[in-house]
């Protein structure tokens, strides 16, 4: 008869709470990726299920907004209402849990999928907003950024009737309304250029700024290990640097509740909500 603990199991095991303390112990530069599930406490909903499949119809893509005026139109309805709860949304213990771990000195960098700003609002300060700010817009012909919430105030202005429209929102600040004439939604244009505004995020089908891709993957350097919260990494923007994180030879821990692309790459996998799994930073 074969014994139990002669059948090859693989290298990644479930683990403990106690085993990702540990691992942040043992790895005092650690670099940081969050996605969707490090927010999803503070009330803003995630894309995707537990297994990595759309919860709803896919985001609008970049080629989609830049090139028809009804997208865009229906995009800044939608976003009008689902901008709403954004801009209230606070940081949850998550957030807390890791602006704790870098004021101890414990993180090379945080890189975060989510556009929400949170993190900084907890207090982290190396943040590289990968897929950019929701509260910033930029004028696709000058360059020129400016405030959300000044735009969000001019939206509400020239369309009363959708002012008042409440939506199911989206991570991006887009939302679900059905039944309403995007065609009479009115858009406001640059100040300076009257050129097309477009929210600061990176669209689907629209590249990370390579700056931006560049400076994660030179923390990626001077980082012993990596620590993935809330992600399921099915986009490549956040995937890469898991990847680039592998081929270094650096173990990566990751916290998230479904399957994660990189889940064969992962040396340490704690399927949990983030803000419980990261209680541990507060007790260590
Ligand atoms: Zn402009």
């Amino acid at each position: 008869m074969i014994s139990m603990s002669a059948v090859a199991r693989p290298v990644r095991a479930e683990a403990s709470p106690d085993a990702l303390a540990r691992f942040i112990d043992r790895h005092p530069r650690l670099f940081v990726l969050t996605g969707a599930g490090c927010s999803t406490a503070s009330g803003i909903p995630d894309y995707r299920d537990a297994a990595g499949e759309w919860k709803r119809r896919q985001p609008i893509t970049y080629q989609d907004f830049v090139t028809h005026d009804r997208s865009r139109q229906r995009y800044w309805a939608r976003s009008l209402a689902g901008f709403r709860r954004l801009r209230t949304a606070r940081p949850n213990d998550a957030h807390h849990a890791l602006a704790a771990l870098e004021r101890r000195g414990h993180v090379a960098g945080l890189v975060t999928q989510n556009v929400d700003g949170l993190h900084q609002a907890a207090g982290s300060q190396e943040v590289i907003d990968l897929h950019g700010r929701i509260d910033t817009v930029r004028c696709l012909a000058c360059g020129r950024r400016s405030s959300r919430e000044h735009l969000q105030v001019e939206l509400e202005r020239r369309n009363p009737a959708f002012a008042a429209l409440e939506a199911v929102e989206a991570p991006d600040g887009d939302a679900d309304l059905d039944g309403v004439p995007f065609d009479q939604f009115d858009i406001p244009a640059c100040d300076q250029c009257h050129g097309m505004l477009k929210p600061d995020v990176v669209f689907f089908g629209e590249g990370v700024p390579p700056e931006r891709v560049q400076t994660a993957m030179a923390t990626i350097e001077v980082s012993d290990g990596m620590l993935v919260i809330g992600s399921s990494l099915m986009v490549y923007s956040g995937y890469r640097f898991v990847k680039a994180m592998a081929e270094a030879g650096k173990p990566i821990a990751a916290v998230n509740l479904g399957r994660t692309r990189a889940d064969d790459l992962l040396t340490l996998k704690i399927t949990d909500e983030c803000a419980a799994a990261l209680r541990v930073i507060h007790c260590s």
